[in-house]
């Protein structure tokens, strides 16, 4: 079935998409240009952006071909899959929780260290020679890069949430150079801007052993993050090592300094997210059609139906999505790289009460958009007119009027210029910047 919402007007090049707020930052679009015409650019107050070089642009329209910003079809397998799940969460074969059992990687983690262990294991079972996720620039604390981690040293330094601006995709030229299978580790809109440009480098995509997600509430800009450390009363250009949570479940956001006047700065990961960097997120998370992986083989995410107990070291929801996947994390868990136990299905819904709300959302916000002639994302294979139906009539009307409220209020029907705003720095393809959200 097609999806429900065709953009108003077809789009030629990722610079239609920027200008329409519809990027999500992947930095797919680079990978996918012939011509070497797009340059990734940090734009403090929005994200990731792609910069396209008329003069080198052949106007094939590859770039926006893969790009997930404007649509993205999930061909979904039901086989086996936990019924009651199906209509917000996509495939669900099993649902777990658990953590890694090498202490240090628990302690480092996000949540439970799940996907570093995942990771650790696929790198040792040979399931993977290489892991392609995310990490902090070592040069530039603020900024994130596309890493490849090979041995645990490497997992152990990229592990945890990094709240900022991270174009994954822009480092699969690191993975086509080499040859072996890797894992893929990501957020859900950088697992569908691979599989989107799977379908153009068929040999990419036989290579993937594995894909794991992380569940995602947005990415916050740059501008995020410089209000922790504004907040802070940190330097801009004294950090030394930044990191968003971890070291404890949720643990604190905690910024290290080049400065003894300075030394290190902690905030809570309620006053860190919840206080600021959630006010920063880019506008096309604000469409989201999956927020918890829906086309990974497992996902991770927190177990937020329970509150952390004092001084807990942390613990990971896992949810099993491809019989790949369940094949995977039970040889794992058997291995002793995961130390987990089976939850009921509505721990789910239990734990991730905001993501529901806004898949449900979602449907009345296309509406809105599409009402009042904009171009909107097409999604297939998300059920959203069902999950829409499940709002109370009321929620209903408020999806569609607070959505169109606020593209008037905010200026959203007006195309914004493309980087009308300072960019911060101009990425390598190879990686991408990137600061905290
Ligand atoms: C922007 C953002 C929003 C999130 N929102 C939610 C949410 O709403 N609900 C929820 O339950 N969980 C959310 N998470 C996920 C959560 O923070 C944990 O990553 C997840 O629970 C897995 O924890 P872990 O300890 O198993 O992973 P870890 O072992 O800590 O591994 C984390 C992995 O994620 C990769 N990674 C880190 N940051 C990024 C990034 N920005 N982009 C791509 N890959 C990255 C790392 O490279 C690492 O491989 C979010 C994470 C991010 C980055
Ligand atoms: S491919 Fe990714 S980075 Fe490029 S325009 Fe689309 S969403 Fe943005
Ligand atoms: S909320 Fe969705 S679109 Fe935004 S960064 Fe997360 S996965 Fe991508």
């Amino acid at each position: 079935m097609k999806g429900y919402f065709p953009l108003v007007k077809r789009f030629s090049r990722v610079d239609d998409v920027v200008r329409w707020r519809l990027c999500l930052g992947c930095g797919v679009c680079t990978e996918a240009c012939r011509n070497g015409a797009i340059e990734l650019v940090n734009v403090t107050a929005d994200g990731i952006r792609p910069r396209v070089d008329a003069a080198k642009c052949a106007k094939c329209g590859d770039c926006v071909k893969v790009c997930p910003g404007i649509e993205i079809t999930h061909e979904r397998v039901w086989d086996g899959t936990i019924p009651e799940l199906r209509l917000s969460w996509g495939p669900v074969l099993e649902l777990w929780e658990g953590h890694s059992t090498d202490p240090e990687v628990r302690f480092a983690g996000s949540s439970g260290g799940v996907v570093t262990a995942l990771a650790l294991f696929a790198l040792s079972a040979d399931v993977a020679g290489a892991v392609l996720h995310t990490g902090s620039n070592a040069d530039v604390p603020l900024e994130n890069i596309a890493v490849v981690s090979k041995c645990r040293a490497d997992l152990l330094r990229n592990a945890g949430s990094r709240y900022s601006p991270a174009a994954l995709c822009a480092g699969l030229g690191q993975i086509g150079d080499a040859s072996g299978r890797f894992l893929l580790v990501g957020k859900p809109c950088d697992i569908a801007a691979f599989q989107k440009y799977g379908v153009f480098n068929r040999r990419l995509q036989e290579r993937v052993g594995l894909v794991i997600s992380i569940f995602c509430a947005g990415t916050p800009s740059t501008k995020g993050t410089l209000c922790i450390l504004d907040r802070l009363g940190v330097s801009h250009d004294k950090v030394r090592q930044l990191r968003y949570r971890g070291y404890g479940w949720p643990g604190s956001t905690t910024v290290m300094t080049n400065d003894p006047g300075q030394g290190i700065r902690q905030l809570s990961y309620e006053e860190s997210w919840g206080g600021i960097l959630s006010k920063h997120i880019q506008f096309r998370c604000r469409l989201c059609p999956d927020s918890t992986g829906e086309m990974a083989d497992v996902s991770c995410g927190d177990p937020w139906y329970r509150s952390p107990e004092q001084g807990e070291s942390g613990s990971s929801l896992i949810v099993v999505r491809t019989p790949k996947g369940r094949e995977f994390l039970h040889r794992a868990i058997a291995e002793n790289y995961v130390e987990a136990r089976r939850l009921e299905p509505g721990a789910l819904p239990d734990s991730q009460k905001a993501l529901l709300r806004r898949r449900r959302e979602l449907f009345g916000r296309l509406v809105a958009l599409r009402t009042m002639r904009l171009p909107a994302p097409c999604f297939t294979g998300f059920s959203l007119f069902a999950n829409w139906r499940k709002l109370p009539i009321i929620n209903r009307c408020r999806s569609v009027l607070g959505m169109a409220r606020r593209i008037i209020q905010r200026g959203w029907y007006r195309p914004q210029s493309l980087f009308d705003v300072r960019a911060d720095s101009s990425a390598n393809p190879r990686t991408s910047a990137g600061r905290a959200g």
